[in-house]
């Protein structure tokens, strides 16, 4: 598929309204795979306003004939207002606009995710517009402690957040931040080794919960819980540090991996709708306070 000719346009960063937004031509600069199943595209975007860490965009392909098929990715990559004492950005693009990373997850039945994944080449052109939402975002200025929760590909946008936290990854983050990542296994989790090295930074701890992988079979580890079994280990597939739990997240994940209420962390949680509404569900129930969780879905677009 291609892109029509450039309609151009710059649109205002925090603007929320898909259709007021211009679409802009996207030039796939690189690629990389991220996991099995994930890969990261950046593109090089010409008139592109800047974004928020959490904000997405939406994609379109034209195919020769005509038929277009649209679908909303999340922006991986870091703001170009990154944390305070960080002012540098890295996504600038000479001669304006930016250099903007998406991170697709394959779905094998899908029909716009498996092209972005396997077809698409450097030097291609798809369309895309945005900065899209206002509500979903992490603004690097004085804040509370940070508790990101991401169920499979809703890593992308939290990503963003880390990013824009914890610019360079060998320093400690602007705020405490905590990670709870769910994935399959430890072959699909997305920024593995991003994530670790920014683990070993003070003030960032990361959880795994891995919901179709066994855990090692070690003498020394803790009994199961219901649910769940949560062991600091080097273990499994992934890189030691961080804890790993396996099975879905539970209530004694989130005593284990997030941070205490009495902290009040600003909570942002995404994944599948389930994964979302569980996690929300446990955080509340634990004593968190509902107005500090913000969500994103992602479903079919
Ligand atoms: C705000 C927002 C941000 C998003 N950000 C990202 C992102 O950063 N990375 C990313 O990989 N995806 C993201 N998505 C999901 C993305 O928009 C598509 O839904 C996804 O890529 C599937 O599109 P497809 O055309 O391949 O599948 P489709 O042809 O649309 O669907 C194929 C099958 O998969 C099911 N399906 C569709 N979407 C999903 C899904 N997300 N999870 C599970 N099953 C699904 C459909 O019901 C159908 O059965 C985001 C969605 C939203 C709403």
């Amino acid at each position: 598929m291609t892109a029509p000719p450039p309609p151009g346009g710059t649109t205002p960063r925090e603007a929320a309204a898909p259709g007021r937004l211009s679409w802009h031509v996207a030039t796939l600069a690189s690629a990389r795979w991220e996991s099995a199943t994930a890969r990261t595209l950046a593109f090089d975007v010409p008139g592109w306003p800047g974004h928020l860490a959490g904000q997405h965009v939406d994609v379109k392909l034209t195919a020769e004939d005509g038929y277009s098929a649209q679908r909303s990715y999340s922006i991986a990559s870091a703001p170009d207002n990154a944390a305070p004492g960080h002012a540098a950005p890295d996504n600038a693009a000479p001669g304006g606009g930016a250099t903007l990373e998406l991170t697709v997850q394959r779905l094998d039945d899908g029909e716009v995710s498996p092209y972005l994944t396997d077809v698409l080449e450097p030097g291609d052109q798809v369309e895309l517009r945005g900065p899209i939402g206002g509500w979903f975002v992490w603004r690097p200025a004085p804040q509370p402690p940070l508790q990101l929760i991401a169920g499979g590909s809703g890593i992308v946008p939290l990503m963003a957040m880390i990013r824009a936290a914890q610019p360079d990854a060998g320093h400690a983050p602007a705020v405490p931040l905590r990670l709870l990542y769910s994935a399959r296994t430890p072959a699909d989790v997305i920024y593995s080794g991003d994530l670790a090295q920014r683990a070993r930074a003070p003030r960032f701890s990361l959880s795994y919960a891995l919901t179709r992988a066994q855990p090692p079979s070690a003498p020394s580890a803790p009994p199961a819980g219901p649910s769940a079994r949560v062991a600091g280990n080097g273990q499994s597939e992934l890189a030691p540090g961080p804890s790993v739990s396996y099975g879905r997240i539970s209530t004694d994940v989130i005593a284990a991996a997030a941070w205490e209420p009495r902290v009040t962390p600003a909570i942002f949680i995404c994944g599948p709708s389930g994964f979302v509404e569980a996690a929300a569900d446990l955080l509340i129930a634990a004593g968190h306070d509902p107005a500090a969780i913000k969500t994103e879905r992602f479903g079919p677009t």
